[in-house]
């Protein structure tokens, strides 16, 4: 196998930490040319010391003298500020960019990737959620592949591989459930976002563990595979499983299922991104079913977790529906961290804004951009 050279974007979060252990552990396998980060400067440089990229970007500008003084002696570049993402991503030696940015910031920087022809490995799925038909097309048109590094997404790509001429009937995305299931609005009125933050099975950043408790996670990840398996609403389902084993499953025309299981360990499906169509050995921990007597299944309560249904409302309506949903949980999300907003005002603050902002039936981009801003605005006020 030729060298795979990688560019990561936010390589001091969750994803880019655990994608560097993937890496680490194949050193003959991945090189890599370019490292980002938002804020975490030490970790940052740390990370640069040992795995000596082309360069780094540290977007926060307040940060770059330190990140200048300690790496510019290893001969390594340092840019600062968000547009020097899109120089990170079009460096002529990358051939795969790994997204793991949280939010609408990562939209602009995918564009340019793909742009520049290079691979995606897709951990930041809101830039499907708010643009995924203009993001599919300008893919196709560059003949770049879009892989999934979400759990529930590659285990659906994992079970298409040797089956794409076929089509698929239906996809079950499985949830967790988070850390509130079973329980009932009541009892969601007053939790707390220490509650929110304790996911049961995964360790993920504080973003999308808030989207795990209030299921807008699940609904983000609808919206993410209607746009990367090319799906119908309809073809799409979600199911309940707490325990987190089986990831996802297709089911196919004639009526058998494949699933994809396993231990709930993101360096997996990290590992099956940056290395398709190749699998790499492991030491990751193993399945053991005498651990697990019993896999469980209930169907998802849509009327505790509203953001679940609006992602399906939001696909259903089109346009730029799912740029508004994803707008205001953002905010919703930054608010309920900050206690400015309760776990349920979370849900009345998205539907506020769908409900206002102006819909679009055939969005640009400048328009996805407008309505990102717009809505932000409007959600801000409702606070
Ligand atoms: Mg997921």
């Amino acid at each position: 196998m030729q060298k795979r050279r990688l560019a990561i974007l936010g390589s001091t979060g969750s994803i880019g930490t655990q994608a560097l252990e993937v890496i680490e552990a194949n050193p003959d396998i991945f090189e890599i040319e370019a490292l980002t980060a938002q804020n975490n400067a030490d970790l940052l440089i740390e990370q640069a010391a040992k795995f000596r990229p082309n360069l780094v970007v540290i977007s926060n500008e307040s940060l770059y003298e330190k990140v200048f003084q300690a790496l510019d002696p290893l001969d390594i570049k340092v840019y600062t500020g968000n547009k020097s993402l899109i120089a990170a991503v079009e460096l002529a030696s990358v051939d795969m960019v790994l997204t793991a940015l949280v939010g609408y910031v990562g939209l602009i920087p995918t564009i340019a990737a793909i742009r520049a022809g290079k691979h995606i490995a897709l951990a930041n799925k809101e830039t499907l959620v708010v643009a995924g038909e203009l993001i599919t097309d300008l893919a196709s048109k560059h003949r770049v592949d879009i892989l999934p590094v979400d759990s529930e997404h590659s285990a659906i790509f994992q079970c298409l591989v040797g089956e794409f001429h076929n089509p698929i009937e239906k996809i079950i995305l499985t949830a967790s459930g988070g850390p509130f299931r079973g329980k009932n609005r009541d009892f969601l009125k007053n939790v707390s976002k220490e509650q929110a933050l304790k996911h049961p099975n995964w360790s993920m950043g504080a973003k999308i563990t808030i989207d795990s408790a209030s299921l807008m996670n699940k609904g983000l990840e609808v919206i993410e595979a209607k746009w990367l398996f090319g799906l119908e609403t309809k073809q799409i389902e979600v199911i309940v499983h707490p325990q987190s084993i089986i990831h996802s499953i297709v089911q196919f025309e004639d009526g058998s299922m494949k699933a994809q299981m396993g231990l709930p360990d993101m360096r997996v499906p990290i590992q099956f991104a940056i290395a398709y169509p190749n699998r790499l050995k492991s030491d990751f921990p193993r399945f053991d079913f005498t651990q697990y007597p019993t896999l469980s299944f209930e169907k998802p309560d849509l009327e505790t977790f509203r953001n679940l249904g609006f992602a399906f409302e939001a696909l259903n309506r089109g346009g730029n529906m799912a740029c508004i949903v994803n707008a205001a949980n953002e905010i919703a999300v930054e608010a309920f961290l900050k206690d400015k907003i309760s776990f349920l005002g979370m849900s009345d603050l998205i539907e506020k804004c769908m409900n206002k902002v102006n819909f679009i039936q055939t969005p640009s981009l400048e328009d996805y951009i407008q309505t990102d801003e717009a809505t932000r605005k409007l959600a801000l006020e409702f606070l």
